[in-house]
């Protein structure tokens, strides 16, 4: 983008709630069962159902409330929002709407230095976070198109972001830190290819300086973070172009060809549709007590704000290492379980970064995938700790037979003959040899020649196959001269 323009961006997800029931109805909230077999006459939209609210949802959204630092309105409600489509079977969806539980909160993200001019975090704004249903799913197929009802009715959080981003970079550091979050919650599984955490972005293009929005474009179902950016990248491009022609983009609604590595129309905007809104008769209004959001506040799990912070003080990592580590649960997990196993949380952090983020990235997958525990890895960090082996022997021989699942760190060492000896009498018997081998270098260093200790070490450390501990040797060797 020219140096003269800005974007601005802002992100509303959907994040399917990891309840186990669905939103209104006892059916169970679950992903890839047999079409339409979850499904009940709430649900399905039948005469005379009424639906009954989930508090787990509820609990859940309050959650994400106080995790961002969003006021958790007492009193909110559900209204209906009408419009017609097939996957829809009320005819309405219920839903918070603009009344919503959740409102003003913010995300701390890394702010783009090449758009804002300096290093730092931003805050970026939350709007709000409103409970709704989903809609059922249609597939198109050539000559017809099919319904699964399974997805309607499961709880969505909608999150409205400001429009505070200010470049495709920014709006991917939001949707991952958020992404991160309701994971670390425990309240979205963050599965994108399923859907359970959905992503559309508006973006206007503006003059720097100028208050008001440029016209805004909205992209629908960016379905994952290499999307978001790429759509974004595109239309910022698209915008500038067209202002700088003179005509400017029109507001309408696009989507992401990934294929084509290009955004195309979907349909043009004539103003706010009349979704009719009113009150969702059927369900009482909203209420929570100070009591209960206190209650919530109380069995929060650690966030990864607080987790990097923590991990800094207590195993004195750096800024940079807590970060990485702490880029989702499961790798920081294992990250804690290894350091507290092993006692040295330095080394089980260049371990993490290292060795193990290479053979991830090598191999593909997870840290749950890599087929090393982390009783493994604290066990070999630990076996150069007691100088048992030393690291280039750990990272070289140990590490890759530990991948290939040739057992714990101590049965590789012990099968392929690896340990170093620390055995004293052992290493007292080949300094000895080695000193009798050499009698005349032996004692132009006992007569102060301190070049020769490299020598005699040398010959030391060959007579021992490189298998004995250094240190060792060198204590003997003193104590011998
Ligand atoms: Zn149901």
């Amino acid at each position: 983008m020219q140096e003269r323009y800005e974007a601005v961006i802002g992100l509303e997800v959907h994040v399917q709630l990891l309840t186990r029931s669905k939103m209104f109805c006892s059916c169970a909230n679950r992903y890839g069962a047999e079409p339409n077999s979850l499904t009940c006459p709430v649900c399905l939209g039948l005469p005379g159902a009424l639906p009954a609210l989930n508090a787990k949802a509820v609990d859940m959204a309050i959650a994400f409330g106080l995790a961002i630092g969003a006021n958790i309105r007492e009193k909110s409600r559900f209204y209906r929002k009408q419009y017609f489509y097939p996957d829809l079977p009320k005819g309405y969806q219920i839903t918070q709407g603009p009344v919503a539980v959740v409102e003003e909160g913010a995300l701390e993200i890394p702010g783009d230095p090449a758009v804002r001019g300096v290093e730092g975090n931003i805050l970026a704004g939350v709007e709000r976070a409103h409970l709704e249903e989903d809609s059922g799913k249609s597939t198109h197929e050539s000559k017809r198109s099919l319904v699964d009802l399974n997805r309607a009715g499961v709880p969505l959080l909608e999150i409205v972001g400001k429009p505070d981003l200010r470049s495709p970079k920014e709006a991917y550091d939001y949707l991952k830190t958020l992404h991160r979050l309701v994971i670390a919650l425990g309240i979205c599984d963050g599965n994108m290819e399923e859907g359970s955490f959905r992503c559309d972005a508006n973006v206007s293009v503006r003059p720097k300086g100028q208050d008001a929005f440029g016209t805004r474009v909205e992209i629908k179902n960016l379905n994952s973070f290499r999307f978001v950016r790429q759509a974004l990248d595109y239309e910022v491009k698209r915008h500038t172009e067209l202002i700088g022609a003179g005509s400017g983009p029109v507001q309408e609604t696009r989507g992401w060809d990934a294929g084509k590595g290009e955004t195309r129309i979907q349909r043009e905007k004539a103003g706010g549709a009349d979704y009719r809104y009113f009150p969702e008769p059927d369900l009482p209004p909203l209420e929570i007590t100070r009591a209960e959001i206190e209650a919530i506040r109380a069995s929060m799990p650690e966030l990864p704000s607080q987790r990097k912070a923590r991990f800094i003080v207590s195993y004195g990592l750096t800024d940079y290492e807590a970060d990485m580590l702490t880029q989702d649960r499961p790798f920081a997990d294992y990250y804690e379980s290894s350091a507290k196993l092993c006692g040295n949380p330095k080394q089980a952090c260049n371990w993490m970064l290292g060795e193990m983020s290479r053979a991830i990235n090598e191999r593909g997958g997870s840290i749950e995938t890599l087929g090393v525990s982390a009783e493994g890895l604290a066990e070999l960090i630990s076996m150069v700790d007691s100088r048992t082996i030393n690291l280039t022997t750990a990272k070289e021989t140990v590490f890759p037979a530990l991948l290939a699942g040739e057992g714990s760190p101590g049965d590789i060492v012990k099968k392929r003959g690896l340990a170093q000896i620390s055995d004293t009498s052992a290493i007292e018997a080949i300094v000895e040899e080695v000193l009798a081998a050499h009698p005349a270098q032996a004692s132009e260093l006992r007569a102060g020649n301190a070049k020769l200790r490299g020598f005699l070490v040398g010959r030391i450390m060959k007579a021992g196959k490189g298998k004995v501990n250094p240190q060792m040797v060198n204590e003997i060797l003193d104590a011998k001269l």
